[in-house]
């Protein structure tokens, strides 16, 4: 765990060496290692001053994810924060110099080990990060950081790194004075030793600049008018931005606001209540599982069929190169793969490969592309019309018209050019993929492979099994998604797959929301509050309220008379019949798009569909549970996913959502806010909402049971 190495001149060298990993993690055992030797060093008297290092090339990665996810203690876990900042505290002012020698990252808790140090040196390595990334995942800084960092940098140059998670080089990190000194990469020991060494011969005693006398926070505390002024406005802009969904940078703020009023140990007092109850909160054990661990296990193919050999993929087909193919293209290109991009004439690929050529283009103007790396990009993608030229290709990706005759068409054009062992995948949006393999000669190698638009930028595949692709044919396509970069859901065939589904029953609920005479403008902002990225409404204007409406008519068909009408199908189809309002691209939908200005609500929404306020002029439903009814529709339908075998695993689910359509992240995800409501609660509401506003709240029978057996989790 540590190496422990005490020198003729008294300097001790402590080096942490976490065993069996490439990182060192702070946990109850690697901290408790570390408290245990610091203070016997300290109480040494032969040993004169100490410096830290690590045996691997980052100094410290942060906390132990698991550990803190785990922890439901509060009180222990409260006390086993106070015990550590006893131990820094005696670092800090045991009157021996210890100095960090920081050879790559120091992030979270390893940075704040750092800035319990008289002194920081670090190597220069462009590859090192120096910050605290705990905001990201619901938490704070909690062994000091929200204390020492701000009184070293001052409030100003703190506040990113604590409130976004901001990770910054070393120049960066010497220029605001979170690092004393770079050297070479390699002496950062020897430098360190260096000024212990002197500082042990200065006889002077070590202190931190806020245990000197005279101390000053660095460009005034919070209760100078430039510290009252700089906490005003990031905590307007945090509320702006956050809807106060998110408790871990309004602790942060809370921290800094309280704590640098007060003097560091008071501070520090502080600090650890706010950190002890994010810790405990569902918000951040939500964001550790969704974000953390369930990204870590889908980027690890956790769910790939075994017993497949990876495929390498050296060369890939993709038809259609319009908005979808050209970006699956880019993705696929920058992965180091070629990419034969066809079309139904040569001139309509040329387009799809200019269209990454321009977008490579403005990150050349960015600086960051060189053009020798675009050229290589782009020879990559080698535009034709011609299907033998995907001869040789592992993988051929169709994202044509959607159209069930057209992409039968070039299914069977494509079957002919290549190997019978390549796979062939749909990026369909809305056709089955079951019924689309119908067209195919070889269905246990076709599969779907849904991106999201813009696809050079969206992380996520939704990958979808259809009756007769085999477990080969799943596990080799997810090979390719790992291979350029992406993050894979599982789902099995059915109407919307996953995302498309649940995703619909947000616009749906909005529009729902319309007719039932809830002013417009609210249900948008609900939209906001309960943490979507966008109003339901504006969204149905994205998507266009066409397709909502022509997705409604195609179920109906398909499922006659066991289609149960839902009001979004009345509003769909009053907006696109009589109104002749289709949405954004057709000119103008719920909003209307000005080319002299910003969009606004279209002025004849409120005849349509005419609003019912009460007496004091206030919506009839309230706005708690208008911001409920958005969030809750999309779990039970997610519910019922994963209770149809739709969805495979709950973290599929949550993964999908998060960062399929930008799902709320707070909330865990669909399935995680079930979690954090708990199975009984989840029921009561939704049978209180079924009641009130129809069938399509219904809890679906596992959830039901799992309440009644007083289960909290989806299994799995
Ligand atoms: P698009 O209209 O931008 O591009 C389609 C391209 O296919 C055009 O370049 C067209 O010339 C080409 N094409 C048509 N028939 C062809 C044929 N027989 N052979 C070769 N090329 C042919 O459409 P898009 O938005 O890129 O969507 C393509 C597919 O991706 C559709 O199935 C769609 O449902 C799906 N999809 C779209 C989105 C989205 O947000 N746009 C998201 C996910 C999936």
């Amino acid at each position: 765990m540590l190496n422990i190495n005490v020198d003729s001149d008294g300097i001790a060298t402590v080096e942490f060496d976490y065993p069996n990993k490439s990182q060192n993690i702070l946990n109850a055992a690697s901290m408790g290692a570390y408290a245990t030797q610091m203070q016997k060093l300290l109480a040494d008297p032969s040993v004169k001053g100490i410096v830290l290092a690590s045996a691997k090339k980052d100094f410290i990665a942060g906390g132990d994810l698991a550990e803190l996810g785990a922890a439901t203690d509060a009180a222990a876990f409260h006390q086993s924060i106070a015990d550590w900042h006893k131990l820094m505290r005696g670092i800090e002012l045991g009157g021996k110099p210890v100095a960090a020698a920081l050879g790559g990252s120091a992030l979270g808790g390893g940075m704040e080990i750092a800035l319990g140090c008289h002194q920081r040196i670090a190597a220069d390595n462009p590859k090192a990060r120096f910050g605290f990334p705990e905001v990201t995942l619901g938490l704070l800084p909690g062994a000091g950081g929200t204390q020492r960092l701000p009184r070293l940098v001052g409030m100003q140059a703190a506040a990113p790194l604590l409130m976004e998670g901001k990770r910054i080089k070393v120049a960066e990190a010497q220029k605001i004075g979170m690092i004393h000194a770079v050297v070479p990469a390699g002496q950062e020991r020897q430098a360190a030793r260096k000024w212990v060494a002197e500082a042990i011969a200065s006889g002077a005693k070590p202190l931190q600049p806020w245990d000197a006398k005279g101390f000053k926070i660095p460009g005034g505390g919070p209760a100078t008018p430039a510290g009252m002024q700089m906490l005003m406005a990031a905590n307007a802009m945090l509320r702006e931005k956050t809807y106060d969904n998110y408790p871990a940078p309004r602790h942060i703020l809370s921290c800094v606001y309280e704590g640098l009023a007060t003097n560091l140990d008071t501070g520090l007092a502080i600090e650890n209540r706010y950190f002890t109850n994010l810790v405990m909160s569902p918000v951040s054990k939500n964001m550790i599982r969704s974000l953390f661990f369930g990204m870590q296990e889908a980027n690890k193919l956790a769910s790939r069929p075994a017993g497949v050999a990876e495929q390498k993929y050296t060369k890939i087909g993709m038809l259609g190169a319009g908005m979808m193919g050209a970006g699956i293209a880019m993705s696929t290109a920058a992965a180091g793969i070629a990419v034969v991009l066809l079309d139904t004439t040569k001139e309509a690929a040329e387009k799809g490969k200019a269209y990454a050529a321009k977008q490579w283009g403005k990150q050349v103007e960015k600086g960051r592309l060189t053009q020798e790396a675009m050229d290589t990009l782009l020879a990559r993608i080698q535009p034709t019309a011609d299907y033998a030229d995907l001869a040789a290709c592992e993988l051929v990706i169709e994202a044509v018209f959607e159209s069930r005759s057209i992409k039968a068409e070039v299914t069977g054009k494509t079957e002919s050019a290549i190997a019978p062992t390549a796979i062939f995948a749909s990026n369909t949006s809305t056709l089955p993929i079951t019924g689309l393999a119908e067209a195919s000669k070889r269905p246990a190698n076709f599969i779907g492979l849904h991106f999201f638009s813009p696809a050079e930028k969206m992380p996520l595949v939704e990958i979808i099994v259809g009756k007769q692709t085999s477990d080969e044919t799943l596990a080799r396509s997810m090979d390719y998604v790992r291979a350029i970069g992406k993050t894979p859901i599982v789902v099995n065939d059915s109407r919307g797959f996953y995302t498309s589904r649940v995703f619909g029953t947000y616009v749906s609920e909005g529009m729902a929301l319309l007719e039932e005479g809830v002013p417009p403008a609210l249900i948008d902002k609900a939209g906001l509050m309960a943490g979507m990225p966008v109003g339901p409404l504006a969204l149905a204007d994205e998507v266009s309220i066409e397709l909502v409406h022509k997705i409604a008519l195609q179920t109906k068909a398909d499922l006659g008379a066991a289609y149960g009408e839902r009001p979004a199908d009345r509003v769909a189809a009053k907006m696109v019949g009589a109104l002749g309002r289709l949405g954004r691209k057709s000119g103008g939908g719920f909003y209307d798009y000005p080319s002299d200005g910003p969009k606004h609500l279209w002025s004849g929404l409120a005849d349509q569909f005419p609003q019912k306020v009460g007496a004091d002029g206030t919506a009839m439903i309230g706005l708690d549970e208008i911001v409920e009814r958005l969030i809750l529709i999309q779990s039970v339908e997610t519910a019922r996913c994963l209770e149809e075998g739709v969805l495979r695993a709950p973290i599929d689910a949550d993964i999908g959502a998060i960062l399929g359509w930008g799902y709320p992240p707070f909330r865990g995800g669909p399935i995680g806010w079930l979690h954090t409501l708990g199975a009984k609660e989840s029921v009561t509401s939704l049978e209180r909402l079924a009641a009130k506003y129809g069938e399509r709240f219904t809890p679906p029978a596992r959830l039901k049971a799992m309440a009644a057996k007083g289960e909290a989790y989806y299994p799995g």
